[in-house]
């Protein structure tokens, strides 16, 4: 179980970089995850110490570094329960979907790839999906969510009647952190005749997911939301795609493998492992008293998504009547929160997400989503509470015309 804070956790500053100042405290791991040090200590060993190409296997340098590759590759078919010839690495899930999508449209040859996506997918299947419908080669059915983003079975049941090659559906949600029945969605998929494609970017690690006891067809997921590298990530696929003639058309890295951050991926896979279940018990614990000191504190907060069953790090609120960006603003240099809804290009749009949950417009335009992590301290989960309940009542009383 990792004890020590973020502040801990940095040891020495690299000259020449601006070091990010580390007092805002985090809480946007839905974003991005802080490097584990141990994960940084394997990527500078194999940058340093590895350097061969893991493809010029002709002597004993490349050789070395296909060694790293392959036992990193066990490593993140462990995660998620597949078999290592399914795994095919990219630069993180946003690749990962777009290599999938690209080989359901093939498998179709020239027929139109019917999909079915639930409407909280991450901008990343929206926009891949958005391309293949402009350029003619797919359709789309959408399947509706309830008001805590909850799947509606009957939703997804007339997609699936309707016909269908392909359904998208995310293992978790990015923003409101709702966790989704994947085994059971895959069986209908299934049944159906249709492939699954499951983003498991948000629940790698923290959810259970099978792979290949589950069939799923297609996994994408990144290194980033787990403690590794950035730039980095995978596409894993069952083994019928394995082996069917298309196999070509599932591309993942091609050209010199980006040894280093795969090596560093696969010892975040590891570590998540071994580690992720106590760690998230102490988070859930940390997120649990954020979540109650804040329901304390702000009348009229309400907290999305289903509290039942939702990412352990996720805590997603809304301030009717308090618009977000003013909040946001003024913690910008004490505590690291987003609204959630920023879209791959980092431009804030509103949020799909909420907008499918029926949120009202005051809802969604006093929405926040926190995300805790593995260095987050209970002191800083306390701090953090009082800085946002600060900047509450601030922007409470500037709309009041009152200063507090
Ligand atoms: N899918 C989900 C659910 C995400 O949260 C993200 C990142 O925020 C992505 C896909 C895109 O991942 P990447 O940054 O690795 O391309």
């Amino acid at each position: 179980m990792t004890s020590h804070s973020l502040a801990e956790r940095v040891r020495r500053p690299v000259p020449g970089i601006l070091p990010v100042p580390h007092h805002p405290i985090y809480l946007d791991h839905h974003a991005t995850t802080p490097v584990d040090p141990r994960v940084a200590d394997v990527v500078v060993n194999a940058m340093v110490n590895v350097f061969g190409n893991a493809n010029s296997v002709d002597h004993t340098h490349g050789e070395a570094a296909l060694e790293l590759v392959d036992r990193a590759t066990e490593k993140v078919a462990d995660l998620i329960g597949s078999e290592t010839e399914g795994v095919r690495f990219t630069s993180g899930s946003t690749e990962s979907i777009r290599f999938a999508v690209g080989h359901a449209i093939a498998t179709r040859r020239n027929r139109m790839l019917r999909v079915a996506a639930t409407r909280v997918e991450h901008q990343a299947v929206l926009d891949a999906l958005r391309i293949a419908v402009r350029a003619g080669l797919a359709q789309v059915v959408w399947v509706e969510v309830d008001e805590e983003a909850n799947l509606r079975p009957e939703s997804l049941r007339a997609a699936l009647n309707e016909g269908v090659d392909l359904a998208c559906v995310m293992a978790a949600n990015n923003e409101v952190g709702t966790i989704y029945p994947i085994e059971q969605i895959a069986r209908d998929a299934h049944q159906a005749g249709a492939k699954v494609l499951v983003d498991g970017t948000q629940a790698a690690g923290r959810v259970d997911l099978r792979t290949q006891d589950w069939d799923l067809d297609y996994v994408a997921f990144s290194s980033h939301k787990i403690y590794g590298p950035k730039g980095v990530g995978a596409l894993v696929v069952s083994k019928a795609v394995v082996h069917s003639e298309l196999t070509e058309n599932v591309v993942g890295h091609i050209g010199t493998l980006n040894v280093p951050g795969i090596v560093g991926f696969g010892e975040a896979c590891r570590l998540m492992q071994l580690e992720g279940p106590a760690d998230d018990k102490r988070i859930t614990e940390c997120r649990d008293r954020l979540e109650a000191n804040l329901i304390r504190e702000i009348p009229g907060i309400v907290v999305n998504g289903n509290r039942r069953h939702r990412l352990p790090h996720n805590l997603h609120i809304a301030l009717p009547g308090i618009p977000n960006d003013a909040v946001i603003a003024r913690l910008r240099n004490k505590v690291a929160i987003s609204t959630g809804a920023a879209c791959s290009s980092g431009a804030q749009t509103p949020s799909h997400v909420l907008k499918a949950m029926g949120l009202s417009e005051e809802m969604q335009d006093g929405a926040i989503r926190i995300g805790l992590g593995k260095y987050t301290t209970r002191d800083e989960v306390d701090r953090a509470a009082d800085e946002i309940v600060a900047a509450v009542r601030e922007v409470t009383g500037s709309l009041q015309g009152v200063s507090t």
